[in-house]
């Protein structure tokens, strides 16, 4: 039997503890996963959403030629499950399903979308609990937060459930008078979605949520360190009714399947959300076959703190700016920017609300800070931390991997940062938060807009004038004022500069997904 199919059988029938000492006996490999995993695993195979198998046309399928790729669990290092390796012959047999049900899903009424969305929204958070769960097994966020991260995922699907009915055209007023011209907007098509692990629901919703509304289908590529939350996602628009091949997941070798994405005349979009690196290639590779393409790339978020902020709001705006996800989201505070006459005070609250943060594996109470997500990560944001000290910048709380071991890093503060560091040049992705100084409120502008990237900015201030005045001259497509947590599903997300094009969610973000038809109708005079 494959290692999956034993996982899989395993799974299926360790619904309790004693079933799960049982089948650590019988089956070695199930050895690897620790008892928590296991029972977690268990309790998900119980719910018939633990998928371990890619999705082609409606059938879960294993790779062509048999390979799988190990999912680990970040916090224990423990294999939760295998899952295939995809490649180029998968990928294009998922584009050719999505192709042919592209013809029955966009003729479908918006309301009969509408209706199979909401359901999939439902049935979503029926199984909150479970998803929250497989976040935190396969990413590491604390429970909490992957409960959260649920109730945002699901809202792109009810909200798009609802604006899958508002998709308008036009009537213009015509040139001439035997004419009527009016614009109407269809579905683009086959849309390939490749997305990243530090969100495995939310990133695919909000561009599943509007390609379906509006009548595209889709091929879903996961990042192979979280495929489980994308396959069980994928497993409940299925039963909620999303016809076969509507929704197809493969994942695996990464270039590869990308590459037949980019390659195929049948896919009309590229929605990605990543890194700029990645996406600067997703974006080259599209002109071959003049893709529409929307990306959503890494950031360098400023968090500018004045004098006349409110020191309380400040605080607890940027550590939940900052700290949130451990430091792993595009729109994590990069570079805190205090104003120096209230410097000391905020950095000294700031460093005392840091340390309050727990530490551990995120199914734990209380936990504040999961592990990061591989080994890779603690490397980059351990050579950030060298160069800051190389440079002057004094640690004052953290700087060390965690006791923990494992992948957990200390939640770190630093001070007397400046521009010239990594730190601030780039997205650190860590538990990270270096403090700059500045004088003037010009000089906060251009500290915070001397950067390629242009995602999420925020702002600390009491004074109005000023709030509205730095909002207009961040180059930034978000800003928070006197807030650190502001994503919703209702507002347009994404980036100026390279940190993107287009954006998700909104009224704005089923435009992705839709071309503009103009219609004429001439020769109205005759009979
Ligand atoms: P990444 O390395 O760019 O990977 C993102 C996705 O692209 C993964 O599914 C990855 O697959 C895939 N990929 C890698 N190379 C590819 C290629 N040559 N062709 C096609 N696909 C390829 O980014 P990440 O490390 O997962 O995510 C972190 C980055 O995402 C950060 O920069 C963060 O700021 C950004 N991000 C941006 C937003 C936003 O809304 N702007 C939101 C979240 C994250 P594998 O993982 O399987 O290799």
């Amino acid at each position: 039997m494959s290692t999956i199919r034993m996982v899989l059988r395993i799974c299926a029938l360790a619904s309790h503890p004693l079933d799960v000492a049982r089948m650590q006996h019988s089956y070695p490999c199930f050895r690897q996963m620790s008892t928590d995993a296991q029972s977690i695993a268990a309790r998900l195979s119980a719910s018939g959403i633990f998928r371990t198998q890619g999705l082609i046309g409606g059938k879960w399928t294993e790779a062509y030629d048999g390979n799988t790729i190990k999912v680990h669990n970040p916090a224990t290092g423990d294999v939760i499950a295998n899952v295939p390796c995809m490649g180029k012959r998968e990928t294009s047999d998922a584009i050719s399903s999505a192709y042919d049900a592209f013809n029955s899903w966009s003729k479908l009424t918006a309301n009969e979308r509408s209706r199979r969305l909401r359901k999939w929204y439902d049935l979503l958070i029926a199984h909150k609990e479970e998803l929250g769960q497989l976040i935190t097994l396969e990413q590491g966020k604390p429970l909490n937060e992957a409960m959260g991260e649920v109730n945002y995922g699901a809202s792109f699907i009810e909200f798009y459930a609802e604006e899958a009915k508002r998709v308008y055209g036009d009537i213009i007023p015509a040139t001439l008078a035997d004419r009527r011209l009016f614009s109407l907007k269809q579905p683009v098509g086959v849309v390939g979605a490749i997305t990243p692990w530090n969100f495995p629901l939310a990133m695919i919703t909000r561009k599943v949520g509007p390609a379906l509304a509006c009548g595209c289908t889709v091929v879903i590529k996961p990042s192979e360190l979280t495929p489980l939350t994308a396959l069980a996602a994928a497993e409940l628009s299925l039963q909620a009714g999303i016809p076969p091949g509507v929704v197809n997941v493969v994942m695996g070798n990464a270039s590869d399947i990308g590459d037949t994405l980019l390659a195929s005349p049948q896919v009309r979009k590229i929605t990605f959300t990543g890194s700029t690196a990645v996406g600067k290639k997703l974006m080259a590779g599209s002109a071959a076959t003049v893709k529409k393409i929307s990306l959503e790339l890494g950031g360098n978020a400023p968090c500018i703190v004045f004098d006349d902020a409110d020191l309380d709001v400040a605080v607890k705006g940027s550590l939940a700016a900052k700290f949130r996800n451990s430091g792993q989201t595009c729109v994590c505070a990069n570079r805190i920017i205090v104003q120096e006459g209230i410097y000391e005070k905020f950095a000294n609250a700031f460093a005392n609300a840091v340390q309050n943060l727990k530490v551990g594996n995120g199914f734990t109470e209380g936990v504040a800070q999961g592990p990061l997500i591989n080994e890779a990560a603690v490397q980059k944001v351990e050579s950030f931390v060298q160069d800051a000290v190389s440079k002057g910048a004094k640690v004052m709380l953290g700087g060390k991997r965690h006791s923990l071991g494992m992948t957990f890093y200390e939640p770190t503060v630093i001070s007397d940062a400046n521009s010239e560091m990594l730190v601030s040049r780039e997205e650190v992705f860590g538990p990270v938060a270096p403090l700059l100084r500045f004088k003037t409120e010009e000089e906060a502008i251009r500290i915070a807009n001397d950067t390629n990237a242009g995602l999420a900015s925020y702002i600390f201030t009491t004074n109005v004038q000023r709030s509205w005045r730095v909002a207009e001259a961040l180059e930034y497509g978000l800003v928070g004022i006197n807030e650190g947590l502001i994503s919703t599903e209702v507002a347009p997300f994404g980036g100026f500069k390279q940190s993107g094009l287009g954006r998700e969610g909104s009224k704005y973000g089923i435009d992705e997904y839709l071309e503009i038809k103009y219609v004429c109708l001439g020769n109205m005079d005759r009979a």
